[in-house]
């Protein structure tokens, strides 16, 4: 059988091999961890950094087509692979590795709004900043960031001397604060005859700027919904995207405005729920999309609400399993437990389930390890 190797072995690499396995194919993981996560479920692992060229060269000889689970892939070594195919390309990898360049693309390429930013450079360009922009700003670093690290509240210029104090070694961007209603994401994907698809919108709440919850389809109007898609098959056009793309963006609901927060080039936590939900996943739409199948319309069978299952929450909710036939269940077979890492998630369906699930989260959180 044709094989698919994905670069990264974490959670996302996991579910893309369980969406691909039982298509048939052959699932191959470049991972440093041993047994990580993807290793365990996938047909074999190569244990190595990712940006071993060695190993990557291992790993394309052994496979067909290559995808990757995270966006920090080093792109020369991926580009010097000649013998596989790299459906999503290195161009797609490139714009969004870099939030400038990412945000310069949304705004100019697929002309959709984003926050007004400005790339930083040293604290003066930080005070003129201020000074033009007003405040509230958020000062980010370029790249690499996720879950919020690298992340800075600039709410008026007496934080400049204090940023000045712990001047972060990296390149940086500051953008305005939007002040949003919801936070939301779409998932659209492109079929290798340019056909696009987007899944259900999911509405996002965060703690301790990690992912929480996603509801789907998100509690918003008709009219705000049919926008976002449209923004999303916007920027999958002006990528020519292939595989799946993640766009999270800003509402504020009473002036009916949007705009794209940032896109995560692969499936995305905010998606998860679409395993139960939807038609096909947003992990098999991803293994279509790049493997050349045809993707079919996507249909919401039920409202559905995705928790995260961070750092000890894993182990408290597979306690609560025998009480909850309901959940769907994931363990992302994680050797570790680590605070705030995520560990697994639960989805439900139905507006009872979701509501018996959201309550058993107020009551089930990480470090407080009392069982119903
Ligand atoms: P992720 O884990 O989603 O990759 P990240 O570290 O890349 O996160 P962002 O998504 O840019 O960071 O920001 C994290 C959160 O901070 C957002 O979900 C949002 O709640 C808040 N945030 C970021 N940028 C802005 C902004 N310009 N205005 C308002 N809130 C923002
Ligand atoms: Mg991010
Ligand atoms: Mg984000």
């Amino acid at each position: 059988p044709a094989t698919i190797g994905i670069i990264g072995g974490g959670q996302l690499g996991r579910m893309m091999a369980l969406a691909a396995k039982p298509m048939g194919y052959r699932v191959g993981i470049l991972d440093p961890t041993p047994d990580s996560p993807a290793g365990q479920v996938a047909d074999f692992q190569i244990t190595a950094e990712y940006n071993d060229a060695t190993a990557l060269a291992k790993l394309a000889d052994e496979s067909d087509v290559i995808t990757y689970e995270f966006e920090n892939v080093d792109q020369n070594a991926l580009s010097q692979q000649s013998n596989v195919r790299i459906p999503q390309g290195i161009a797609l990898l490139d714009i969004t590795s870099n939030r400038i360049q990412e945000k310069t693309f949304i705004r100019d390429e697929a002309q959709v709004p984003v926050a007004d930013f400005v790339e930083i450079k040293t604290p003066a360009d930080l005070e003129k900043a201020i000074l033009s922009m007003g405040t509230p700003l958020i000062l980010k670093t370029t790249s690499g960031g996720y879950d919020g690290h690298g992340q800075w509240d600039i709410n008026d210029i007496a934080d400049l001397a204090e940023m000045k104090k712990h001047w972060p070694n990296a390149q940086l961007i500051v953008e305005k604060k939007i002040q949003f209603t919801r936070e939301v994401s779409v998932m659209v994907t492109r079929s290798a005859n340019g056909d696009i698809t987007t899944w259900p919108i999911a509405e996002n709440n965060h703690q301790h700027h990690i992912l929480k919850t996603s509801l789907a389809p998100a509690n918003i109007s008709h009219q705000l919904a049919q926008k976002i898609e449209d923004i999303a098959t916007k920027i999958a056009t002006a990528l020519s995207l292939r595989g799946v793309l993640g766009v999270e963006l800003f509402i504020n609901e009473s002036t009916e405005e949007i705009w794209v927060n940032e896109l995560a080039p692969r499936p995305h936590n905010s998606g998860h729920y679409s395993i139960e939900a939807t038609t096909i996943s947003q992990f098999e739409g991803h293994i279509r999309s790049i493997v050349g199948l045809p993707i079919p319309q996507i249909e919401c069978f039920k409202p559905a609400l995705m928790l995260n299952l961070l750092g000890d929450e894993l182990i408290q909710a597979r306690q609560a399993l025998a009480n909850h036939p309901e959940w769907h269940f994931h363990d992302y077979g994680k050797a570790v437990v680590k605070q705030h890492r995520k560990m697994g998630h639960i989805t439900v369906l139905g507006e009872d389930n979701i509501a018996k699930l959201l309550n058993w989260a107020a009551t089930h959180q990480e470090g407080t390890e009392d069982e119903q």
